[in-house]
């Protein structure tokens, strides 16, 4: 086993294996770190260096490096999902968004097949995600237990449904441009930090 030091070594140290693992931006990077924490120990350390985490929050658009995708499990994760500013762990958008990324685990672990290259039915694809979402509440159950504060509930399917709700009506204003009218933007070019990344 790692040393949970070492295993846990913020992202900001270069090197550590959040470092390597979590490419979201600078925001960002930091509440994939927290999510990753409700992961059981074992299942973190054993995937340390197998996964990677990327999202389009801080750039327009990426390539993934052939180094990503020949050796980790590329995660993208929405940046509708992304716990904003001021954020914290008890609110059920942000509950939400770590469920997802234990949900995302799941599959890249379990080495879920494509429903679409692996030509999968709809009763083998279900059968998938009824694993992921089994595993992702189990694993931020027993999270929420070993913190052991009483004000931080455990997580239901209930709550899920009504986050995914949500999202889907964010889906459907921004696809119809209700969230977002760059015509009517106010800001100045040189206060917009570019990252030119090349993942
Ligand atoms: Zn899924």
């Amino acid at each position: 086993m790692t040393d949970p030091n070492k295993l846990y070594e913020s992202y900001i140290r270069k090197g550590s294996y959040f470092n390597l693992m979590l490419n979201c931006g600078h925001k960002y990077n930091q509440w994939v770190q927290n999510a990753l924490c409700y992961l059981p120990q074992d299942i973190l350390d054993e995937h340390k260096e197998k996964l990677v985490f990327l999202t389009t929050a801080d750039i327009d658009g990426c390539r993934v490096a052939r180094h990503y995708c020949e050796n980790r499990e590329v995660i993208l994760l929405s940046e509708r999902i992304l716990p904003k500013q001021h954020a914290n762990e008890g609110q059920p958008d942000v509950r939400y968004f770590i469920y997802v990324v234990l949900h995302e685990v799941v599959h890249a672990i379990k080495k879920h097949k494509s429903p679409k290259f692996d030509n999968l039915t709809p009763i083998e694809k279900q059968a998938q995600e009824d694993e992921a979402d089994r595993l992702a509440l189990e694993w931020f159950n027993q999270h929420i237990e070993e913190i052991g504060n009483p004000n931080i509930k455990p997580l239901t399917k209930t709550d899920i449904e009504i986050e995914q709700e949500k999202q889907q009506v964010v889906r459907e204003q921004l696809y119809t441009d209700i969230l977002r009218d760059c015509s009517k933007c106010e800001f100045y070019y040189k206060e917009v930090e570019v990252e030119s990344a090349d993942l």
